[in-house]
């Protein structure tokens, strides 16, 4: 598996009018989870780790796991590196058989984002690894830091246009109002921004948060041009308040497979759903 698979999901998915999703995993239960739920909906997706997974487990366990599902999943499975701040583990993860990387350097001015953003395009082409940049921020509490409203979050097009040029990036998360974690309240997304970027560039758009978009909001994002969508808030929160209340049920010294199973169902459940949300959008399943 390398990153010109991923090239051609993303393209078709560009031209049938739905969204590759792409899913967080924490460790290899819910790693498992969201591969079945896949397989059993006969969906394409992205399975991501955020560094922090990374740098817990190490690239080189990661991308064992990674590499193994991706040759015996059933759909066509695409192994990504979510959020790095660093260049060198999106080489490391690289190196290590990854054929999907972030290099999120959008905290920086438009210069130094798209020199970081060379390093690892000059790297990773030659292996054809795919990567995905951002312009404008993602808001929220969580890695990428704590944005308060009012902040200048919203790409703009002009950077979008200047970073896609200089660097031929393979995708763009673009900063359009979503956000990482729970929103509170409705959250507002800037359609017109995103329709103006998209008509602006041809590099593939990711729409980052998609936890507690609604429905509908995230399915006109995918028709404004939003090629990829990311899920991670809502896989572990499911995840560890399922465990929670399961532990509550069984009481003391339960055996882990036995617990594991309905955490799986629950995380299976909520992976089916943004599935259904992305991909029905236009094509045929
Ligand atoms: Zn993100």
């Amino acid at each position: 598996m390398d990153g010109l698979v991923l090239a051609k999901l993303l393209k078709e998915a560009d031209e049938g009018g739905y969204a590759i999703p792409s899913f967080n995993y924490s460790d290899i239960w819910d790693f498992k989870a969201i591969v079945e739920a896949a397989e059993e909906e006969h969906a394409p997706i992205m399975i991501a780790s955020n560094p922090l997974v990374v740098a817990e487990f190490g690239a080189e366990t990661c991308a064992a796991i990674g590499n193994v599902a991706m040759v015996k999943a059933k759909i066509p499975l695409i192994h990504h590196l979510d959020h790095s701040f660093s260049i060198e583990m999106c080489k490391e993860c690289i190196d290590f058989g990854y054929p999907s990387v972030m290099i999120d350097a959008s905290k920086y001015d438009l210069e130094t984002n798209i020199k970081m953003v060379n390093a690892v395009m000059a790297y990773a082409e030659k292996k054809h690894v795919y990567v995905e940049a951002e312009v404008g921020k993602i808001k929220g509490k969580g890695i990428e830091g704590n944005f308060k409203e009012g902040d200048d979050f919203l790409v703009r097009v002009e950077d979008a246009v200047v970073l896609s040029k200089a660097t031929h990036v393979n995708s763009l998360a673009i900063g359009i109002g979503s956000a990482h974690g729970f929103y509170q309240g409705k959250p507002q997304l800037n359609f017109e921004r995103l329709s103006e970027v998209n008509k602006a560039i041809d590099t593939h758009l990711v729409l980052h948060g998609g936890t507690g978009i609604p429905r509908e909001d995230v399915q006109k994002a995918i028709r404004l041009g939003i090629n990829k969508v990311n899920v991670g808030t809502i896989i572990h929160c499911t995840y560890m308040n399922s465990l929670h209340k399961e532990l509550d049920r069984v009481g003391d010294n339960p055996y882990t497979l036995d617990v594991m199973k309905k955490i799986r169902d629950d995380i299976k459940n909520v992976v089916k759903t943004w599935i259904q949300t992305c991909m029905t959008n236009g094509r045929a399943r």
